[in-house]
């Protein structure tokens, strides 16, 4: 998905000096931004609070939404620098196309991990034809600076790795739990899994005390560390723990994130992330005169315009506030 907010803040985010090395329990509220006519979305990251956890630089919860009527998801081209977005169903299902010839459907339980290196474009549309309820979870993953200008790739993994405990079942999408890794390409020390619980489900599961985490609720009534989450808020859990004890009310769906603390600092702005204001304005004036992001071909409709660039000069405000 893109960032279609018309007025994005730029915001400097990574480095060390605003991760908790120890285990803290901060609740993020969503912030609640309108994608199109039907869609509203839960931004978790960047966050008033907090803008990254590990390498995960945003974190959008959207649905569930009765879309039986409606045209869904209806994204048009538009492009990515420096990141990684993945794709994450609950229900539903998205189409996706991008600049390096890809047409996939994107279903519940599937991966899709884009890896847009220094540059690509893409669009993510419901199908004409698609499943009542839509439910998902967009993110994107900052690539370090080694690999940020890397060729361009889409990857689809249908095959995903699964951890498995009394009432709790893990599907590893990005690196790896419980000795359990992802296929999916990762570029930094990172973790992302879907967390299915059944109602009265009393688990725990085995954490890095490296990484920092926090855990995305995506249905149900869980309890994470002690601490009940709602679908659509998040809960930032801090470094130094070995384990995640999680209790569920009902059946819960979560999602954990995590891993070794960004510690390179970064400028991001719209859907782009970069080192320097610079770099992302010749970014935005690059895709406006449609130079090096490619062409997303089979799209029925225009690429989606970006808005214009603050005047004003970025101010480092690190990791929290
Ligand atoms: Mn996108």
């Amino acid at each position: 998905m893109s960032n279609l907010d018309r007025a994005p803040v730029p915001s400097v985010c990574g480095g060390r000096g605003f991760v908790v090395a120890e285990p803290v329990r901060e609740l993020l509220s969503p912030r609640r931004v309108r994608l199109g006519a039907s869609t509203e979305v839960r931004r978790l990251l960047p966050n008033l609070g907090r803008r990254m956890v590990g390498a995960w630089a945003f974190v959008d919860h959207y649905g569930p939404d009765d879309i039986a009527d409606e045209p869904g998801m209806q994204v048009p081209p538009h492009p990515h620098m420096g990141l990684q977005t993945v794709s994450w169903l609950h229900d539903g299902e998205v189409l996706h196309r991008d600049s390096t010839g890809s047409l996939r459907t994107i279903r519940p339980g599937e991966l899709g991990l884009m890896t847009s290196g220094r540059a690509i474009s893409h669009s993510e549309q419901s199908p004409s034809s698609h499943a009542r309820f839509l439910h998902g979870a967009q993110l994107w993953v900052a690539l370090p600076d080694t690999h940020r200008h890397t060729d361009p790739r889409f990857e689809h993994h249908t095959e995903l790795p699964r951890v498995t405990a009394p009432g709790l079942s893990a599907t590893v999408l990005l690196g790896t739990l419980d000795g359990a890794t992802s296929p999916g390409t990762a570029y930094t020390p990172i973790v992302g899994a879907d967390l299915a619980l059944t109602r009265g489900a009393d688990a725990r599961v085995p954490l890095d005390p490296d990484f920092e985490y926090a855990v995305l609720s995506m249905s149900g009534e869980a309890h994470v560390d002690g601490v009940p989450l709602l679908p659509g808020s998040m809960l930032y859990l801090g470094c130094g723990r070995t384990e995640l004890p999680l209790r569920a009310e009902s059946d819960a769906g979560l999602m954990l994130l995590g891993g070794e603390p960004f510690g390179e600092e970064l400028v991001m702005w719209w859907n782009f992330v970069g080192r320097s204001q610079e770099e992302i304005a010749r970014a935005r004036e690059d895709w406006m005169t449609g130079t090096r992001f490619g062409e997303v071909k089979g799209y029925d409709g225009e690429p989606l315009p970006a808005p214009e660039l603050p005047s004003v000069p970025l101010k480092p405000r690190g990791r929290v506030r």
